[in-house]
This record gives C-alpha cells, structure tokens and sequence, in this order.
C-alpha cells in the first residue's frame, strides 16, 4: 500500500487536497459489524486519500487495530494508517506490533504517547517501555519501511503548562526525529491552527504537511465532553448556538455540518494541505461535508 507521504506529494502536485477519515475500534462485535457494513462502505465510495484506525485507550486494542486496518486496505482498496501509542508496552512489544504491521501489509503508522489510563494522574511507561512519542518515532524509523505521522496541537497539549510554543517546539523534535506529516487534534477556531502553521513553518522551519483534524459536531453534549477531555476551546459564541438549538438532534447536526462545511472551506482556501475527519464511526455529517466541499467523488 502506498506511504502518505507519497499520496501527499501526488495530490500536491496535482493541486488538490488531501482528504482522510479516522474510525475508532469500537468496543462490541456488534458495532464493529454494523460499521463494517454501513459507515465504512458508505465512506470508503467517496475514496478517501487514507483512512486511519485509533489505538484504543491503555493499548487495550492492539489486535483491532491492526485487523481492521488489514480489512480496510483488502476490503476497500484504500492505504489505511494504524495509531500505536507508548501505553502499556515495551520496546520489545513495540516493535512485534510493527513486524505483524509489515507482514500484513501496514506501513502507515501514527506515532503517538497516548493518554493515562483513566483515574491516574500523569503518563507513566512500562519498564523498558518509552515515555514520549518522538521516541516512537524513532523506533519506528529504525525498523525502516515506515511512513510516520504524529500529533499536533494548535492550542498546545493539555498537560504542556511551559505553554503552547513551548509545545510546538517538542512537536518540532518529533519531526526531525523523522516524522513525515502531522495531523492536529480538533479545533473550532482556525485562527488556532494559522499561529500554529505560522510558527512551526515561519519561526522552526518546519516543511512537512500539517494536516488540521476536523470533527462535525453531532451533538451538544457529545462535543462539550469531548473539548474538556482534550483541552481544546469550543468557542462561547459556537456554545451560544448550539445550546439555542437545545435538544434538537437534527438540527444541531445539520449545524455541526454547516460549520465545519465552512471551516473547512476557509482552511483550504488559506493553503492548508487537506483535512482529516474525525468521522466518530458515522458516514453521513462527514460525507455531506465533502459534497459541500465539492470533494465528494463516489466510486
Ligand atoms: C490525530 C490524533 C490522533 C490520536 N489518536 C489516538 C489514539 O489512537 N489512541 C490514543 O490513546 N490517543 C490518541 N490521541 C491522543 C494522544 O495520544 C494524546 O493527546 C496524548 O496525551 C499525547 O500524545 P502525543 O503523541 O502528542 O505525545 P507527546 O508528543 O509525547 O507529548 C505528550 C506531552 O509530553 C510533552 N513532551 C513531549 N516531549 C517532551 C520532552 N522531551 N520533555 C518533556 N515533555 C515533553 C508534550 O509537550 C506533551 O504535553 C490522538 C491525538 C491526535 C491529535
């Protein structure tokens, strides 16, 4: 399967976006078959450039991750990266994980520490496991035949209280440890994403593709939890909407698509390289997305 930064040169030089869509493991049998029969045919006839499949929390879904990462490019035709992160494994662990990658035809590998399992405070490795993900990065790269992305953080990283530059400056050290793009964690306001484009490529030199990641917001109380776990700001007046809209599902979906139509729009209008959807397992905010963008080209 093709390398993403391969695929990003191609699109590149064809001027056109690079589009992906990340699926989460899910957590019963169940739902893993209803999204391998609905959500991701339904996707995967848009053709994405690449789609991606988390590492689940504590390490808890090595195995998935991998399996569905295999289906995806056997079943659907499309390069398919696989999250890996720092929690609960060894080296040694580390890099079994990535020789059953390569034996299954997996080459695209997003670099990352991960969080602490819940209920304790602060990152700990295993012993004889590694702390920070440029670390990954580099055992990665060693066992060569990789294409390596890594997490950014347009408002800086929730537990980084040196603050964000200083946070910018350790994504910097991921990439010349060998990372090849990075993708962001979500954001609502793209101002957050120019001062981080900004300063990685102006002040640190930066020339790899910063990818935002982008989430359409399908529910209130869905998209305030999930801005207070990773830190990032849902901005008062997106607040002041969507509480307007109260319980009214389709209508706060129809706003989250209407939203991230723009913010998408405006974002490749002011260069950035593509967009990576954070899809939550559901094909229709996201693909209604795309044909607004005028990206959507089913197979
Ligand atoms: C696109 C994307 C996908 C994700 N997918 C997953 C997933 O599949 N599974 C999952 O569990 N989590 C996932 N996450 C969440 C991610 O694991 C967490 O945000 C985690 O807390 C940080 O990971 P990182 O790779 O950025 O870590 P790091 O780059 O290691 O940074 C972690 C913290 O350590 C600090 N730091 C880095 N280097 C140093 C140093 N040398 N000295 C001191 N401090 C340092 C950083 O400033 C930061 O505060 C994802 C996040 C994003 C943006």
């Amino acid at each position: 399967m093709q390398l993403i930064r391969d695929i990003h040169a191609a699109k590149r030089a064809e001027g056109r976006p690079l589009v992906s869509f990340e699926f989460f493991t899910p957590k019963t049998a169940e739902a893993e078959q209803a999204l391998f029969a609905k959500a991701l045919p339904a996707l995967a006839r848009l053709r994405p450039d690449f789609c991606s499949v988390t590492y689940g929390a504590g390490g808890s879904t090595r195995d998935k991750t991998l399996s569905m990462v295999d289906r995806i490019q056997r079943e659907h035709r499309l390069p398919a990266m696989a999250h890996l992160t720092c929690v609960g494994s060894t080296r040694e662990q580390i890099s079994e994980l990535l020789a059953e990658a390569r034996t299954r035809g997996i080459h695209n590998i997003l670099a990352l520490r991960g969080d602490p399992p819940a209920g304790t405070s602060g990152f700990s490795p295993v012993a004889g496991g590694v702390r920070f993900a440029h670390e990954l990065v580099t055992l990665t790269r060693e066992l060569g035949g990789f294409c390596v992305g890594v997490a950014g953080f347009p408002e800086g990283h929730v537990e980084c209280k040196e603050g964000k530059a200083v946070d910018w400056q350790r994504l910097k050290a991921k990439i010349d440890c060998g990372a090849d793009f990075v993708i962001t964690q979500l954001f609502f306001d793209n101002a957050f994403y120019y001062e981080f484009r900004d300063y990685l490529t102006g002040r640190l030199g930066v020339t790899v593709p910063l990818i935002p990641g982008i989430i359409p917001i399908l529910s209130t109380g869905q998209i305030k939890k999930f801005t207070s776990l990773c830190g990032a700001t849902l901005p008062s007046a997106l607040v002041g909407r969507l509480e307007a809209l109260g319980d009214d599902e389709a209508a706060v979906t129809q706003f989250g698509i209407d939203f991230a139509s723009q913010q998408c729009a405006e974002l490749l209008r002011q260069g950035a390289p593509g967009v990576h959807f954070y899809t939550l397992n559901r094909s229709s905010a996201t693909g209604r997305i795309l044909q607004n963008l005028g990206l959507a080209s089913p197979s």
